[in-house]
This record gives C-alpha cells, sequence and structure tokens, in this order.
C-alpha cells in the first residue's frame, strides 16, 4: 500500500515549508480559529507579535503579545528585528523576525496573524508566504462580533470598523478566501491548507 502520512512520504530536500499568513477584520474571530486550530495540533507555530497596545484583561506578556513601549518598539524597528509592522487603530504591532525564520528552517508550519498591511509586506518580502483571508458571514455579523467583545470603548470600535471595510476591499489580493461560519470547520480548512492533516 502506498504511504500517504506524513510520518513515511519522503521529503524532497528543497521542501521548504511555506509560511501561511491568516488575515482579516478585526473582530473576525482569527484568534478563536487560531486557538481552536492549536489545541489539536500544537505542532503549528503561532508567531507571538510585538505591539504597544495595552494588554486586554487575561491577557499575558509573551502569550498573546509582547507588550512593549513606544520606545521599546521604536528600538525593535530601528534594529531590523522585525519582519514586519504596521499601525492598527492608533497601536503598532509587529512580527519578531528572528524566531519566524529559525521556525521555518526547522521546517515547522509557521502561523501569523496579522493585518492587512502586515501581509502586504510579507507578500513582498517572502513572495511564497500562503495569504489567507478570514471573512465574516455578513457586515452585520462582524459589527455584532466586534460590539458584543465588550473589551473595546466605542471610539476604538469605530477606528475598527473603518479599517475593516478597508480589509473587506481588499480580500481579492489574498490566495484564499475562508468565511468563518464555524470555528471548527475553518480551523479543519486552514489546516488542510497548510498541510497539517
Ligand atoms: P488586536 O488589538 O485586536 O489584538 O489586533 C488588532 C489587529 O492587529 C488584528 O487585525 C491583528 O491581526 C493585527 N496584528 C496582530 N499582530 C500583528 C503584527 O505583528 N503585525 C501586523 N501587521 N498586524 C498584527
Amino acid at each position: 500500500m502506498a504511504a500517504t502520512s506524513r510520518g513515511t512520504t519522503p521529503v524532497p530536500p528543497d521542501a521548504r515549508p511555506r509560511l501561511t499568513v491568516l488575515s482579516g477584520p478585526s473582530g473576525v474571530g482569527k484568534s478563536t480559529v487560531v486557538a481552536h486550530m492549536r489545541k489539536e495540533h500544537p505542532e503549528v507555530w503561532l508567531s507571538v507579535s510585538a505591539t504597544t497596545r495595552k494588554p486586554r484583561p487575561g491577557e499575558k506578556h509573551g502569550v498573546q503579545y509582547f507588550f512593549v513601549t513606544d520606545e521599546e518598539f521604536d528600538k525593535l524597528v530601528a534594529n531590523g528585528e522585525l519582519l514586519e509592522w504596521a499601525e492598527f487603530a492608533g497601536n503598532r504591532y509587529g512580527t519578531p523576525r528572528g524566531a519566524v525564520l529559525d521556525r521555518l528552517g526547522a521546517g515547522e508550519p509557521v502561523l501569523l496573524e496579522i493585518d492587512l498591511q502586515g501581509a502586504r509586506l510579507v507578500r513582498e518580502s517572502m513572495p511564497d508566504a500562503r495569504l489567507v483571508f478570514l471573512a465574516p458571514p455578513s457586515w452585520e455579523e462582524l459589527v455584532r462580533r466586534l460590539t458584543g467583545r465588550g473589551t473595546e470603548a466605542p471610539e476604538v470600535i469605530e477606528r475598527r470598523l473603518d479599517a475593516a471595510k478597508i480589509e473587506l476591499a481588499a480580500e481579492s489580493e489574498f490566495d484564499t478566501t475562508l468565511v468563518n461560519t464555524a470555528v471548527e470547520d475553518v480551523a479543519r480548512e486552514l489546516l488542510a491548507l497548510m498541510d497539517v492533516v
């Protein structure tokens, strides 16, 4: 019988895993999808970004983000330590370069969960990255999720909805769109795209 599992299929020496970028408007459920996926497949490595945003209740330094000051973020940028970075709704966010390259070099599946501007920058610097767009089932549903989260002030929600309109208009720039109707389904589809299952 032909060997089909990843453990027994020979891997050509130049088969480097592709970097996968998951993007989509704030509130669409990217973090929930990723958390669900990693519960079942902890071997998928998720980059932890640096941000100047303040932690939400329950968020921990080094887990959801590296929470840094403006000065610390300036230094990361000046030292070329970020693969990409962008300003989003009044805060800066960036992907630490070293860890991502190390993991890719080690042959591990690597996932970035970043905004549209970051996805575009990754496409420029790593053209073979796979760009996945997570779309809401509808605009009304996105508004409901973003408002219902209860973690942001009304003016912050307003800024994020403005950003969401721009992000939704850029869907065609991505290699694949997944519609977040059910977390389990999207998580499975993403794993399949990443060749993890
Ligand atoms: P939040 O404040 O809700 O955690 O994130 C706001 C937005 O920033 C989300 O769209 C999230 O995907 C994005 N984001 C998180 N980390 C990064 C990053 O390292 N780079 C970029 N460009 N965007 C990021």
